[in-house]
Order: C-alpha cells, then structure tokens, then sequence
C-alpha cells in the first residue's frame, strides 16, 4: 500500500487532523510544529494523543512528519539566530517525545555567507547539544534545492552532517523531488543513478522519508518552487516511476503541492491509481 498524506495545519488537534487525512484517502501527514515563523508551538493534549494514536494504528498510519519552522537557522551568521534554533528545536524534541509513531525533518540551514563548512560545524554543534538518549529517532535532513546560501543540497553535506553527531542512529534524511531536481539531481531522466548516488554517499539506510512534489523550475537551477503533481517540469512520468521504485515505494510520502485539503486529495486519488502494489 501506497504511504501517502498531504501537509495539513493543524488546528484542533492531532485527532481532528488524522480524520482530515482519512477524509481525503491519505494515510499519514505532515504539520508545522508551531507556526512557520518561530512563534510558540500549542500545548499538546494528551487525550487528544491518545485518540489519535487510536486512530492511526485502527488505520495503519504510517508515521507523521513533523517538520520545522522555515525560520530556524541553526547556521546562521548571527549569534542569536542561531540561539534562537536551538531553543525551538529542543523545545520541538521535548515535544515528538509525546507524540506517537513520528518523524521530524528540518531544514538543515543558511550558512548566510560563511561557507558551508561553518554552516556544516555549527548545524552538527546544535545537533549534538540538542539531542539526547529520550528523543526518538527519526530525525531527518531535508536535502534542499542550493537557494542562496542553504547547507544540504549536496548528498556529501548530508553525509558530512551526519557523520559529526553523537547520536548519529538517530538521523535520517527526507529527500523533496522538487528539491532534488533543482539541485541537479536528475530523477526525471536518471532516477536510478541519483539513488545508487544516495547510497554510495548516505546510504539508502538513511532514507526513511520523501517529500513528493513536482517543480515549477528546471533542471539545476537551485530555485525552490513547488509545482502540483503531473503539472510541473517533473511530470506525471517521472512521479510515477518514483512511488513504484523497488528502494522508495515503501517509504512514507508527504505532500507539499499548491493545494488546499481536496487538491490533495485529488492528487492522492491519481497516485493511489498509478501505484503497484507488490
Ligand atoms: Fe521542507
Ligand atoms: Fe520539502
Ligand atoms: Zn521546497
């Protein structure tokens, strides 16, 4: 079975937003951990835990993503930028620890001018004071489309990250087809050679986590532009030959489209089709 869900905001709670899921055939979602520029997260419930928790195993859930603030920047130039992600990113921790079956992925960070390698050093510094024994894996990398100044757009500065943590069993990496396309990454043409790529580099161990998303730019152009699926420069193609491929059509797929709730499910709907089961 296809593992697939839209990012959906969460509003009244962790229960509210698995029925919202169902409603639309999804399987799994992804949700802010608190509002995308930084602002405090909402209290969790444990009540409300628990009934989603019910929910989701009734309903073979595959796990949810958390997925960080844009905003926290674990690398950046500033001092108190940088303080600033690690108090959310810990707080974010504190947090998975109570919530059931999860993932987290972040945004490893904007080395702002400073050059990837600080930006590599200070992300595994934060990684290292952040993390402890109680937090859960998985906590992914998001590989990024090389905007700017982003850290995490190569496989090797994934690598590199993951290979500077203490508790490096608990890292994974999510890696965005938008986002690998634009960094030229070619899975539209070559899907088999940037996994064997992955593996050789990361390892395919690592990937436990795909953002599906189609492009509204083209090949290597580093630019972060996420297009609906079957609409953009990836194309319906090349999308399915992603959720049918043997290395990734048992991970957990997220949605990040330009949608609202039944554009989702809409694309659900068309991936669910163009799935084969095993
Ligand atoms: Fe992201
Ligand atoms: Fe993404
Ligand atoms: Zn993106």
């Amino acid at each position: 079975m296809l593992n697939i869900g839209p990012h959906l905001t969460i509003t009244n709670g962790f229960e509210s937003a698995a029925k919202e899921a169902l409603s639309i055939g999804a399987n799994t979602f992804q949700y802010f951990t608190r509002n995308p520029r930084g602002g405090k997260a909402k209290a969790l419930d444990a009540e409300d835990l628990q009934k989603y928790a019910a929910l989701s195993e009734a309903n073979g859930f595959a796990p949810i993503m958390a997925h960080a603030a844009y905003t926290m920047n674990l690398c950046s130039q500033d001092e108190s930028v940088r303080a600033f992600a690690r108090t959310i990113m810990r707080d974010d921790f504190e947090r998975l620890v109570q919530i059931p079956n999860s993932l987290y992925v972040f945004h490893p960070g904007s080395h702002t001018g400073q050059g990837v390698d600080v930006g590599i050093a200070y992300i595994v510094d934060a990684l290292n004071e952040t993390l402890t024994e109680e937090i859960p894996p998985v906590i992914c990398l998001e590989g990024m489309s090389g905007k700017g100044s982003e850290v995490g757009s190569t496989f090797e500065e994934l690598r590199a990250i993951i290979d500077g943590v203490t508790y490096s069993d608990k890292m994974g990496v999510c890696l965005d087809t938008c986002h690998l396309y634009s960094a030229g990454y070619d899975v539209v043409n070559d899907l088999d050679g940037v996994l064997e790529a992955f593996d050789h580099i990361v390892g395919l161990k690592r990937l436990r986590a795909i953002h599906l998303n189609d492009s509204k730019m083209d090949f290597d152009s580093k630019k972060d532009r996420h297009e609906k699926i079957g609409e953009g420069t990836l194309g319906i193609e090349a999308i399915t030959r992603i959720i049918n491929h043997p290395k990734l059509k048992h991970l957990p797929f997220y949605l990040e489209t330009p949608n609202e709730v039944p554009g989702y499910g809409a694309e659900i709907a068309t991936l669910r089709a163009l799935y084969k089961p095993d």
